[in-house]
């Protein structure tokens, strides 16, 4: 199961960060490239078994859609592209290089360590986290 090794690898790096400041994980932000060969949806119901026993048991996945982006070797301009059609927006050929599209990326997380990572007011997380988050103890 592709998308499980994927949690897996992201769960090392998210781990790293919560162990550094002794904290749980409340929220994971990624971005998904639609060419990264990741299917967020598979990649959301494989996130909660990657988690289960670590430091982001009980968090939240945040998938965002990246962008794909192209730079023209005609124009040299970088525009976003559909994932199908790799064509430069700017002059319309198509000999161009993929720049953003097919990673993964981890773009933040969330601890439940400090009331200002806590800002996200719907937290409706596990009853691991209940007691740290602000009136969300209605799971
Ligand atoms: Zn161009």
């Amino acid at each position: 199961m592709h998308e499980l090794a994927v949690c897996q690898a992201l769960l090392e790096k998210v781990e790293s960060i919560a162990l550094q400041h002794a904290a749980t994980v409340n929220t994971v932000r990624i971005s998904v490239g639609p060419l990264s060969g990741v299917e967020p949806a598979l990649l959301q119901r494989a996130y909660p078994l990657a988690c289960a026993g670590t430091a982001a048991q009980g968090s939240r996945l945040l998938i965002d859609a990246a962008p794909v982006r192209v730079r023209c070797r005609i124009c040299d301009s970088e525009t976003d592209a559909q994932p199908n059609r790799l064509l430069c927006s700017s002059c319309g050929d198509w000999r161009t290089d993929l720049v953003a599209g097919d990673d993964l990326l981890l773009i933040s997380v969330e601890l439940n360590k400090t009331s200002a990572v806590l800002s996200l007011a719907s937290v409706s997380v596990a009853d691991l986290h209940a007691r740290t988050a602000p009136g969300g103890n209605d799971v």
